[in-house]
């Protein structure tokens, strides 16, 4: 038994849906497709949900997002469209009616979710026509997580017991359901976080005892750098479970950061193909040793700020000090990215979050001498050698750098 997921830009049109479709039907196995939202529909109804509860006008975004759905649908049965297609902006139409709540991650989550709703009705009816059964399955009754709105946390137990009811694959051979959304214990649609496709992907393939776990993209594999920041970027063909987890902890965007786990506990491979060429070999991660690896691999984050921290009075850093630190950063969900000490003063690399940075360097400034460089990048390079650390030190904006035996680290002024 398979999983496929597809994401938002390999169901962008009737066209990539058709190679979808493709690809689904050379597939022998018993499938779990996965599927997100239509290109970038969860941009727009996140906007939507905002304007919505900010009491702004949202008319344009949503006439958008029906233009945009109607279109596809149009391309896809032409003069044939099933009855059941009529009616499926009714229910954004009733939320968008009402009033909001003051919870705002919860009304994120009821509004946002349907993308994920209008993508799989859509693809189902498509699969209908096609006579290639594939059994719907609405997600939310079987990936079950807390309340915690817009980042739910999922209870694993009943998660995998609800999957192994519903995926039983003895009356179909395919099933197609959502990624991205969930239900709560009393069965309000919560959300996984952005990008979260990849996450439920991951939970139903282990859940099930996946043999693997394929995600189809519209690049040829993971890559050694994003390539549209280097244009001589290279496919990694393998990657180990742990070396994918470092990758993306250091911000690259290869998968979501919580897919690897369930995947690893089952040793459940993960691939990652490109859409456009199915039967080209993408990247695989699993349980491999990439210990040899020497392909240097470069990743930019930016919105950092370096901030130096100083005590007031003329003494050492203390243990005290970084401690009072880091607890000020857990507290405000503020992630390190690098950390540098001296006799004199502190100094880390953080995620400069909008709302979060003001407010800690006010607390920091309260007790300490605080200085700080805005809008800087940090680049992380494994497996770095002499050329790559040339590529990135060539310019002389570097503020720091920082290396271990398998990792370097250039914090450096923002480029474009
Ligand atoms: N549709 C959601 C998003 O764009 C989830 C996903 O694509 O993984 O964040
Ligand atoms: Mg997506």
């Amino acid at each position: 038994m398979l999983v496929y997921k597809f994401g938002g830009a390999s169901l962008k049109d009737a066209g990539s849906i058709k190679e979808m479709v493709k690809i689904v039907k050379q597939c022998d196995d018993n499938l779990i497709i996965v599927v997100s939202a239509m290109g970038k529909t969860t941009n727009r109804l996140e906007n939507i949900a905002r304007l919505w509860f900010d009491g702004k006008d949202f008319e344009d975004q949503l006439q958008e997002l029906i233009d945009y759905h109607q279109k596809i649908i149009s391309d896809l049965f032409e003069q044939h469209v099933p009855n059941n297609l009529n009616s499926i902006y009714e229910d954004l139409w009733q939320k968008l009616r009402e009033t909001p709540s003051l919870d705002y991650n919860y009304e994120y989550d009821q509004i946002v979710s349907i993308g994920e709703l209008l993508s799989t009705k859509i693809i189902a009816s498509y699969f209908n026509i096609l006579n290639t059964k594939a059994h719907y399955i609405d997600v939310r009754s079987v990936i079950k997580t807390d309340r915690n709105f817009k980042q739910a946390g999922v209870i694993w137990n009943l998660t995998k017991r609800f999957a192994l009811e519903r995926f039983t694959f003895e009356n179909y051979k395919i099933y197609l359901t959502q990624g991205f959304i969930a239900g709560s214990t009393n069965n309000q649609t919560t959300t996984l976080g952005r990008e979260g496709s990849d996450y439920s992907a991951a939970l139903l393939a282990s859940a099930c005892n996946a043999q693997k776990l394929v995600v189809w993209k519209d690049v040829p594999g993971i890559m050694n750098a994003d390539p549209a920041w280097m244009n001589d970027a290279q496919k990694i063909d393998a990657l180990s479970y742990q070396e994918a987890i470092e990758l993306t902890y250091y911000g690259a965007k290869v998968i979501h950061p919580k897919t690897i786990k369930p995947l690893q506990q089952n040793k459940i491979p993960l691939y990652v193909n490109s859409f456009l060429e199915p039967e080209v070999a993408g990247s695989v991660i699993g349980d491999i040793d990439d210990t040899q690896n020497t392909l240097p691999v470069y990743i930019r984050k930016q919105q950092q700020a370096l901030i130096s921290i100083r005590p007031k009075t003329p003494e050492f850093v203390a243990e005290t000090d970084i401690s009072h630190i880091f607890k000020l950063m857990a507290n405000m969900h503020i992630s390190v990215q690098l950390a540098q000490m001296s006799a004199a003063s502190f100094t880390v690399c953080i995620d400069q979050i909008e709302n979060m940075f003001d407010p800690f360097i006010a607390e920091l400034q309260s007790d300490y001498h605080v200085r700080f460089n805005a809008k800087v990048e940090i680049i992380t390079i494994r497996n770095y050698n002499d050329e790559s650390l040339r590529r990135i030190l060539n310019d002389n904006d570097v503020l720091i750098e920082q290396k271990t035996r398998k990792t370097a680290q250039i914090v450096r002024f923002m480029k474009n």
